[in-house]
């Protein structure tokens, strides 16, 4: 009889996983606790790396792979630094990417795309409650008062892990201090007309040295979701003083005052950061507290395991969670289909989940202008 596997958390790991144990004829299931596939609030812009293309190219059926990249952006050719007043500090120009390259992806089309071909494997409405280990399963319960039987259990639930509340209780999840507002610009003619160029070619870093920055990163389809169109993802970031709000305050306001404070935060900026920021969307700002973890933990089981941000949560600084939570599934994907034990995928998961955390570690330092206590 095939394996049988639960995972929960339909996000950037779990989907790619359940890719590729679909693949090699494992039996796997899906849970995701959102309500429905167009469930939306879950960030933007996010950067894919060679190890996170790879990573797809290995687990991805062909079909599911061309959605992919018919549906990521057209890649960019720069990554830049700024001041305020849009001083150049740095920039990286780099070949531009062939035809079928996936260099970043919009958050939303790109899990819309991992969903191709999974209908009758993704339960939706189904948040992952609790599991028990026996000798031969592991029974998962649901907050419905449902549950499951498996052979082997995966956390892909991102860095609010239930599964790994219950498997490492004791993992500290640390706030750095730094919150962000995520937003969008969409780009319409004018807003092209006035955007710096360097904002439309790649990931750009505009900082005041005083501990307020904002992130400007282009999303520019090769084929768009049917709801939107191109736009400029724009992140604000600072610690609660240099934003002026506590976190009562910005995770209890609307989207509306969480624009209003970007927009004050840049009042004295380059004009043309200033201009960008008032074509913004205000309805679609949201706020985040960036977290890490500091050490990776280890576990002993040999039904129960995490991948991604369940594992080795660590802060967007080097634009690596993904694409680490992309490698991971590749990973187990090997180990689940061949005759190796969740151990050696435990072992590796830890070893290159901790290099990229302490990097990112390093990064948010400079990048935020924070000291992290670690
Ligand atoms: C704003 C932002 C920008 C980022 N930019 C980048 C970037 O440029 N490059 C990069 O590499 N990384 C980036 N990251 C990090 C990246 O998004 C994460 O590392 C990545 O999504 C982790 O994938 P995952 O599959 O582990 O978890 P997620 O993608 O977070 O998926 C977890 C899933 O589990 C579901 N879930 C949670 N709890 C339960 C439950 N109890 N029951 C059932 N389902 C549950 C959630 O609804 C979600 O669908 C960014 C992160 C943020 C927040």
């Amino acid at each position: 009889m095939a394996m049988k596997v639960a995972i929960i958390g339909a996000g950037i790991g779990g989907l790619t996983l359940a890719h590729g144990l679909l693949k090699a004829g494992v039996d796997v299931r899906l849970f995701e606790r959102d309500p429905s596939p167009r469930h939306r609030n879950q960030g933007y812009r996010i950067h894919i790396s060679p190890v996170g293309e790879e990573a797809l190219a290995a687990t991805l059926p062909d079909a599911v792979r061309r959605r992919v990249i018919a549906t990521a952006t057209r890649p960019g050719d720069l990554v830049a630094g700024f001041d305020s007043q849009l001083n150049k500090q740095f920039e990286q120009v780099f070949p531009v990417a062939g035809p079928d390259a996936v260099t970043s992806v919009d958050r939303y089309a790109f899990r819309r795309a991992l969903m191709t071909g999974l209908d009758d494997v993704i339960e939706f409405g189904k948040q992952f409650d609790s599991y028990e280990e026996t000798s031969s399963s592991v029974e998962i319960a649901f907050a419905d008062g449902s549950s499951t039987e498996a052979d082997v259990l995966v956390g892909a639930d991102g860095v609010g892990s239930r599964v790994r509340g219950q498997l490492l209780p004791e993992l500290d999840v640390l706030d750095i201090g730094v919150r962000c507002i995520y937003g969008k610009v969409p780009l319409t003619d004018a807003v092209r007309a006035v955007a710096p160029e360097a904002f439309l070619r790649g990931f750009c870093f505009a900082s005041d040295g005083a501990g307020t920055g904002v992130a400007f990163g282009p999303v520019m389809f090769r084929e768009p979701p049917e709801e939107y169109g191109d736009y400029l993802m724009a992140v604000l970031t600072g610690t609660n003083s240099v934003l002026g709000a506590s976190d009562e305050e910005l995770f209890g306001m609307g989207p509306a005052e969480l624009w209003a404070i970007v927009t004050r935060s840049v009042a004295d900026w380059h004009p043309s950061i200033r201009l960008l920021i008032a074509a913004g969307e205000a309805s679609a700002a949201f706020p985040i507290t960036l977290r890490t973890c500091v050490t990776v933990p280890t576990w002993q089981s040999s039904r129960v395991t995490l991948l991604g941000d369940a594992v080795h949560p660590m802060t967007p600084a080097a634009g690596a969670g993904a694409n680490t939570a992309l490698w991971d599934a590749a990973r187990l994907t090997q180990a689940l289909t061949s005759a190796e034990d969740l151990a050696a995928y435990q072992h590796d998961v830890v070893a290159n989940g901790q290099k990229i955390v302490t990097e990112s570690l390093h990064n948010a330092e400079r990048l935020f202008n924070v000291s992290i206590p670690v």
